[in-house]
């Protein structure tokens, strides 16, 4: 035997029938942003490797250490797998002028990849839906695009999923708080672990975000970003507060907010569980006028999040939401191989009349019996079986039995598939 090959180590594959809750919940990802009104777009996985540098900023986890990067051995270009969504959009909309014409709002649904240490939660290839408003200044978008996650987690029947929200500032506000912060952490140089100490002089703001247990409390006590803001980021904050507390969206906000990347400014938040033990962020974002002229676009505010799929699907598998089997309506039985042609005209009329219509086939050993064939009926899920009998045949019918307890097995018309297919859709 060949020597079997295996997919790369933390990147999966998604099999049925667990891919069929994957699909449900690409559904419903469809409507929600239909409903808001926000328009798809799709860019490349692999990007040149300093849209990521310029955008992420250099120091940060993703672009330090968990970028799949490599040289395109045809022309040496420096290329990246795309470690998240935004910096993509922002070259996108940049590139084809999108927001020449007004603002945008767009969404996205797709695998990202970071080399992480692969964990429950923590995947090398993951994927993500983000949504990206382009070109609108105010809190009212920074509110739509929060609620817009809170009415998925409801779509969904999520309830243990809290907002956490904060503001950064503006960059001149956190420069002022950074120095605070710098004399603060240097005071303290002794409690500072390894990364810490990297990014004192850095990203000393990242070090807040720390998951390091042994310096919690020392970024407990670290001077808030909050009480360096001023009047125009306060009222900015405010008034997306005030939008949430007139919806009734509940929220706490947790001053250590920073999240991963350098480009956000003023508002910032995550929406998080406490059912997935350390991986508990299942969407993050927030606001980041200042990128999309950092890209060599014209200035443009702009507001957004990413959530992570694998993280919802396991969410709702630990809160038990029963995601609706898929099974076909009706099965096709065949006592015969001759009956084949007929039974073919009738499972398409079925399903241009929208029945979901399994076709019995031949495996290896040939069609097999009577007996094994229902047994597979029972299997798929399906309400009917459509039994192609030789008897039924020579009357011009087929019989229609019902597997789920629902009444007596009847005769149908061959000839008139579509005046009796509604009978076969679900109630
Ligand atoms: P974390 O703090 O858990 O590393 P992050 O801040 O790196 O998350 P973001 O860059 O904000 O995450 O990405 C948005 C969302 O994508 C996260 O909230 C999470 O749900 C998901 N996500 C991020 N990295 C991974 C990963 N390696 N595997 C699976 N999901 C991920
Ligand atoms: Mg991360």
């Amino acid at each position: 035997m060949a020597d079997t090959l295996k997919a790369v180590k933390g990147m999966n594959d998604l099999l049925p029938p667990n891919s069929a809750r994957w699909l449900w919940f690409e559904q419903h990802v469809a409507a929600l942003m239909r409903r808001y009104g926000y328009q798809n777009i799709r860019t490349p996985i692999v990007e040149p490797t300093a849209l990521f540098v310029r955008g992420l900023g250099e120091v940060t986890d993703i672009v330090e250490k968990e970028m799949y990067s490599f040289q395109d051995r045809m022309n040496g270009d420096e290329l990246t797998l795309r470690p998240e969504g935004t910096a993509g959009v922002v070259r996108a909309v940049v590139e084809h002028s999108l927001l020449y014409e007004g603002p945008k709002r767009l969404y996205y649904v797709g695998p990202m990849f970071r080399h992480e240490r692969p964990q429950k939660g923590r995947y090398r290839q993951f994927h993500q839906v983000g949504v990206e408003a382009m070109g609108y200044a105010g809190p009212d978008v920074d509110a739509e695009v929060i609620l817009m996650a809170g009415s998925l987690w409801r779509d969904l029947g999520l309830t243990d999923v809290r907002l956490e929200l904060n503001s950064l500032g503006q960059p001149e506000e956190r420069r002022a708080h950074r120095d605070a912060l710098v004399a603060y952490l240097e005071a303290h140089a002794d409690q500072l672990d390894e990364d810490a100490r990297r990014r004192l002089h850095s990203n000393p703001l990242r070090i807040l975000d720390t998951k390091n247990p042994a310096m919690q409390s020392l970024v407990e006590g670290a001077p808030k970003l909050m009480d360096y803001l001023g009047e125009a980021s306060l009222a900015h904050f405010n008034a997306v507060r005030a939008v949430l507390d007139a919806v009734g969206q509940p929220y706490t906000i947790n001053p250590r907010l920073v999240r991963g990347m350098d480009y956000y400014n003023l508002t910032v938040f995550e929406w998080v569980t406490d059912r997935l033990g350390s991986q508990g962020t299942v969407c993050g974002g927030g606001r980041y006028d200042g990128l999309i002229e950092q890209m060599g676009g014209k200035p443009a505010p702009a507001v957004g999040w990413g959530l992570g799929v694998e993280r919802v699907l396991a969410l709702l598998e630990e809160s038990g939401v029963a995601v609706p089997a898929v099974a076909p309506d009706a099965y096709v039985v065949l006592p015969d191989a001759n009956a084949l042609p007929q039974a073919t005209v009738v499972a398409e009329a079925l399903r241009a009349a929208g029945v979901a219509v399994l076709l019995h086939a031949a495996g290896k050993d040939g069609l097999g019996s009577m007996k094994s064939q229902f047994k597979k009926a029972d299997a798929s899920g399906a309400r009917y079986a459509l039994v192609f009998g030789e008897q039924e045949l020579a009357q011009g019918m087929v019989a229609l039995k019902p597997l789920r307890g629902q009444g007596e097995q009847a005769l149908r018309p061959l000839a008139d598939a579509a005046g009796w297919a509604g009978e076969l859709l679900p109630a």
